[in-house]
């Protein structure tokens, strides 16, 4: 089987074993939160993000509030999701650019949401996709361990691997590839023990990197 088909059967496998997967980051359809919370999910989990963002938007409601806060207050409020100073600095740099530039709107193409301080291809991924239902692929770190355990892309640069996906898979499906593989990578296939007898892609998987 062709690596392409390979990638289609992975979707549609995974996609019967996840009908429920998602974005989990929740924002409350407020669609600068969701490019906020992205930021702040860097190397940490989503749910970790959902436990502590409440608490922000609480004391900074709206953008304008959120950009003139006073940087240790935004800090000691994100401090349990790691990176909390670069992390602030970011997200009250988006929140500044987003007031200065669109007027709050958060921006659709890859180009302008590039520009926003703190986002990369993946934040602008989660936006495209969530935001404005674009094709999107997600190469977040589940993405990227998966992509390659399963023979999907040599490298273990994420621009890199998007590259490689996108031969692969097809537009239709990159957003729910993104996800379902993402839901089997926190579930089955994780960093230190993938569950390799008990994994519906066992018969599709070279197990790349594996013992
Ligand atoms: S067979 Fe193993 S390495 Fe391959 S996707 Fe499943 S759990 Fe991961």
């Amino acid at each position: 089987m062709r690596a392409s088909e390979r990638a289609v059967e992975i979707v549609r496998i995974l996609s019967e074993e996840y009908p429920g997967a998602r974005c989990m980051l929740e924002y409350g359809k407020v669609p600068y939160r969701l490019l906020l919370s992205t930021i702040m999910s860097a190397q940490t989990t989503d749910e970790a993000v959902n436990r502590v963002s409440p608490a922000l938007w609480e004391a900074y409601p709206d953008l304008v509030s959120l950009a003139g806060a006073p940087r240790p207050e935004v800090e000691r409020i994100i401090h349990p999701l790691g990176f909390f100073r670069a992390k602030s600095a970011s997200i009250q740099g988006a929140a500044a650019w987003l007031l200065e530039n669109t007027g709050g709107r958060v921006p659709e193409s890859f180009d302008d949401l590039l520009r926003i301080p703190g986002v990369g291809r993946k934040t602008a991924n989660v936006v495209r996709a969530e935001l404005h239902g674009l094709p999107a692929l997600i190469v977040d770190t589940h993405v990227k361990r998966l992509s390659f355990r399963l023979g999907l892309t040599a490298s273990d640069d994420p621009a890199r691997i998007e590259t490689d996906l996108e031969k692969l898979v097809p537009p239709r499906s990159r957003t729910l590839f993104s996800h379902s593989v993402g839901f089997h990578g926190r579930r089955v296939c994780t960093a230190r023990k993938p569950s390799c007898a008990a994994c519906v892609l066992a018969s599709l998987c070279p197990r790349k990197g594996l013992a």
